[in-house]
């Protein structure tokens, strides 16, 4: 028989998945022997029973009879008994603490005649007992009726005038209590139900609804918190802080959330009852004066919580309140902090003997990091939202609107700060993207080609701005409410939020960043970085790679502690004016042309890979022959057939466009692309790899490898290999020869390819696009949210990868591949490879390494550490 209902003196901390966070560390109280109200819990799982079956779990309601029964007798009282009632809280509380997003009812048990019993029990306290009776209607009102709780507000507002709360006598707070009656009246047609029971168990399901409420729902979303797992319900014996002034109510912290130093933290509310802190009716003091106004109380508190540090080994907070003189602990868990707190409290604990180095490791993460890394906004600044797209790079950027790459280029040349904003990027913007400090597009996703070239320059990007609407021609844009922002005006976008402001947002640099790039650790945050990092270094087993395809990115990458190249870009190098020869080389219909258009090429990119060579010092660097979207190199169709219509046009144009014509693709993402575009045009990767191992000749250990992209047959690979082979032969140069993973056949005929090569990188770009059937530059902005809305998946499957569906192909592919090549060399060059959950995935799954962006290596050292320490989900979440 399931058992659904758990007394604090049955749980334990580590039951969080059943009786939530505050269930399992009410528990953890009560056996620490602290002073907890007696209480019970009922589970996450009678809620998830709830809420797919519509009704709650047989016995269910025996068994909360019966947990009831237990607390009444042991406290002496009986649920809203007439002269002497025991009142209950009914309190949400999830595995993921999820503050202030779903529902809390308090002095449950109180009715016309237990008011009364209540005030008695208070020796006459009358003041105490409607004030109590009033705050129930006003809180099940809202929350368990759906009441709009300004309603009641308003009616209290006007009855206090400008007097405080706590100015209202007995008296007033009777005719409250009527006012209130009556708004429930009129806005549900029923009376407020004055039977305790029946209010408990209606507030329990409401507490079970509110898992389902849409600030729940979207905040779920925001933290990545499964929408599966509902809330428990924690049932507890009611204290009361708004007895006068000797009781009282409040929240601290064993230090500082903010900057991580210790102390004690907080804030109290005399002669209040715990949602008024929250919800900041009355101005709190600091927690010291509660030292001076009750010192006994205080002692006791500050004793609690160093007991509850050492306990946890971690910062923690608590709700309390003190009842005429006596100290009772609401709730404690460990506590949110910010990501420089993060590194600063894992690093102190370390030192006072509380936890070891492995587990500092395990106490910070990979986004607390990337956090740390970017400049950002004064979080105190004021700021004029205007839009609000995909956080794409995080970082905040600060500058004069431009449309075009040429003025981008051309106005960072002058020393301003520009923001690059178009409808989409292409990579002819490259240049504007360079020069600029931030780019915002009104278009495409996290994938698209904007949000990919910004992450890897660790430049702010906010993608898919869809309420803007960019007129480019025009050199303005407009936003929601008619705010039109011209070429020249001045905004701030914030890459972490998605936000986009209007006019300047002071920024704030990073320190972090700086000693990533070789400064000496000086400030006591950036020596809790070093800290962690060497740890997590010693202790990982994945290899770390960048992502790069200029030799800047790859010092650059070198300084993050990047171990080699993974994925160096080719087709990135044929921008400006050498796409006029990748041009010339797609469309020759002879071979004397197409053999001009090479022979152009070959020394320009010997010269790019002696670059990339000599700025990665002997490490290995994965060079993937071209793999351009035609639609990317090829002039525009539209405009060519434009030009072509007109008296100007050349025989050249007309030939052109034939040609244009001829290689246009619906689906260019599904067409020429990869080792198809090698096969086809013959010289292509043959000048390439020469280009490879004559630049690896000229610099002494240099370690090529040799990728060719979107294999999905072992046929194709082998006679790319087989010309590869004989040219580094020719050369006298040794190079690996392997393959991307990106197709979804080649990850299931892994046994076959890996006949054919030394190593697999997994493309999870092009696997996620192939996999899912989603185009990898358009579904993001098109219809994610309402497949997140859904529950289709909690995550974009392009930032996070997929564990089920791509996961399981990179699964079948290791173990394929490494059937038929025990000593096959296996990584990860997809977007996914800087992405904390995706690189404990490529832990799990034995990879090598995983390879990413320049300014996420240092998120991808610190999460490959992680994972060989530990799970990735942590209190702190
Ligand atoms: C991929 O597909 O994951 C990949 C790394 O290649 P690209 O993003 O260049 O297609
Ligand atoms: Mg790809």
């Amino acid at each position: 028989m399931a058992k659904y209902v758990y007394d604090f003196t049955e749980g334990n901390r580590n039951l969080k998945d059943l009786l939530g966070g505050k269930g399992a560390n009410l528990a953890e109280m009560t056996n620490l022997g602290l002073p907890v109200p007696p209480g019970f819990t009922i589970t996450t799982e009678a809620c998830r029973h709830y809420l797919s079956a519509g009704s709650v779990p047989d016995g269910l309601d025996r068994e909360v009879a019966g947990h009831l029964a237990a607390l009444e007798s042991r406290m002496g009282r009986k649920l809203g008994q007439a002269d002497d009632p025991l009142l209950v809280s009914v309190r949400s509380g999830a595995k993921f603490s999820m503050p202030g997003m779903m529902e809390t009812v308090l002095n449950i048990g109180l009715n016309d005649e237990s008011v009364h019993g209540l005030a008695k029990q208070a020796g006459g306290n009358d003041r105490f007992a409607w004030d109590s009776y009033r705050r129930l209607i006003q809180m099940f009102g809202k929350t368990v009726l759906g009441i709009d709780g300004d309603l009641f507000e308003d009616a209290l507002d006007a009855l206090k005038g400008r007097r405080p709360d706590t100015g209202l006598d007995a008296g007033e707070l009777q005719r409250l209590v009527e006012t209130y009656k009556g708004i429930v009246r009129e806005q549900t047609g029923r009376e407020f139900p004055t039977d305790p029971r029946e209010q408990m168990r209606l507030a329990v399901m409401a507490v079970f609804d509110s898992w389902n409420a849409p600030r729940a729902i979207l905040y779920r979303r925001q933290e990545r918190i499964p929408a599966d797992l509902g809330t428990a319900v924690n049932i507890m014996a009611m204290v009361f802080g708004n007895y006068g002034d000797d009781s009282g109510t409040g929240v601290a912290f064993t230090r500082d959330p903010g900057s991580g130093r210790q102390g004690i933290y907080g804030d109290y509310l005399q002669n209040a009852q715990g949602e008024d802190v929250v919800a900041g009716i009355r101005n709190t003091i600091p927690l010291e004066d509660l030292e001076r106004i009750d010192p006994p109380s205080y002692d006791q508190l500050v004793s609690i919580m160093e007991t509850l540090e050492n306990h946890y080994r971690d910062l923690c907070d608590i709700e309390f309140t003190i009842e005429r003189g006596t100290l009772w602990m609401l709730q404690t868990r460990v506590g949110k902090r910010t990501a420089a707190a993060a590194f600063r409290i894992a690093t102190q604990l370390v030192d006072q003997g509380l936890i070891t180095m492995d587990e500092a490791v395990t106490r910070v993460t990979g986004d607390q990091l990337a956090q740390l890394m970017f400049p950002r906004f004064d979080h105190g600044a004021e700021k004029k939202k205007i839009a609000r797209g995909m956080n794409a790079s995080p970082g905040a950027a600060v500058g004069k609107v431009v449309f075009s790459s040429e003025r981008a280029v051309e106005l960072a040349g002058r020393g301003e700060d520009v923001i690059l904003v178009r409808r989409e990027t292409n990579p002819d913007d490259l240049a504007g993207m360079i020069a600029a400090r931030g780019i915002l597009t009104s278009r495409g996703g996290k994938t698209s080609h904007a949000a990919v070239v910004a992450r890897g320059m660790g430049k702010t990007c906010v993608c898919g701005a869809e309420e803007l609407e960019v007129l480019t021609a025009e050199r303005r844009f407009s936003a929601p409410g008619g705010v039109v922002v011209s070429e020249g005006d001045v905004i701030s976008i914030d890459g972490t939020t998605g936000e986009v402001f209007l006019g300047e947002v002071p920024v704030v640099d990073s320190a972090v960043v700086e000693y990533f790039e070789g400064a000496e650790p000086d400030d006591e945050l950036v020596k809790a970085v070093d800290r962690v990092m060497r740890h997590a270094d010693g202790a990982r087993r994945l290899g770390v790679r960048a992502n790069a395809d200029t030799p800047e990115d790859a010092a650059r990458a070198r300084r993050f502690g990047a171990q080699g190249i993974g994925l160096c870009r080719t087709e990135h190098m044929f921008l400006g004016e050498r796409r006029r020869l990748v041009e010339e080389l797609v469309l020759a219909t002879t071979d004397e042309e197409r053999q001009v258009a090479l022979d152009a090429l070959e020394p320009l990119q010997k010269a790019d890979f002696v670059g990339i060579f000599q700025a990665m010092n002997g490490h290995p660097v994965t060079i993937r022959l071209i793999d351009p979207p035609l639609h990317e190199f090829l002039p525009d169709l539209v405009d060519l057939s434009v030009k072509a219509a007109t008296h100007e046009a050349t025989g050249k144009d007309r030939r052109l466009l034939a040609a244009v014509k001829r290689l246009h693709e619906q689906n260019p993402m599904l067409g020429l692309r990869g080792v198809r575009l090698g096969l086809v045009i013959p010289g292509l990767f043959a000048m390439q790899v020469r280009a490879i191992a004559q630049a690896a000749a000229e610099v002494p250990g240099a370690r090529p490898e040799i990728m060719i992209p979107l294999v999905a047959a072992v046929q194709e690979l082998e006679s790319v290999r087989e010309e590869a082979v004989q040219i580094l032969a020719e050369e006298g140069v040794a190079a690996l020869i392997g393959t991307m993973i990106e197709v979804p056949r080649a990850a299931l005929t892994a046994a076959q390819i890996a006949e054919a090569a030394e190593f697999f990188s997994f493309g999870t770009n092009d696997l996620t696009q192939m996999v899912w059937g989603f185009s990898r530059d358009d579904v993001e902005s098109a219809f994610f949210s309402r497949y997140l809305d859904l529950g289709i998946f909690g995550v974009s499957p392009f930032e996070t990868l997929d564990r089920e569906g791509v996961g399981r192909l990179i699964e079948i592919a290791v173990a394929e591949g490494r059937s038929a090549r025990p000593d096959l060399h296996l990584g990860i060059c997809g977007e996914h490879g800087g992405d904390p959950d995706s690189v404990h995935f490529c832990h799990e799954a034995g990879l090598d390494y995983v390879s990413c962006s320049p300014f996420r290596i240092p998120v991808a050292r610190l999460e490959a550490g992680r994972a060989a320490l530990s799970r990735t989900d942590s209190d702190t979440r």
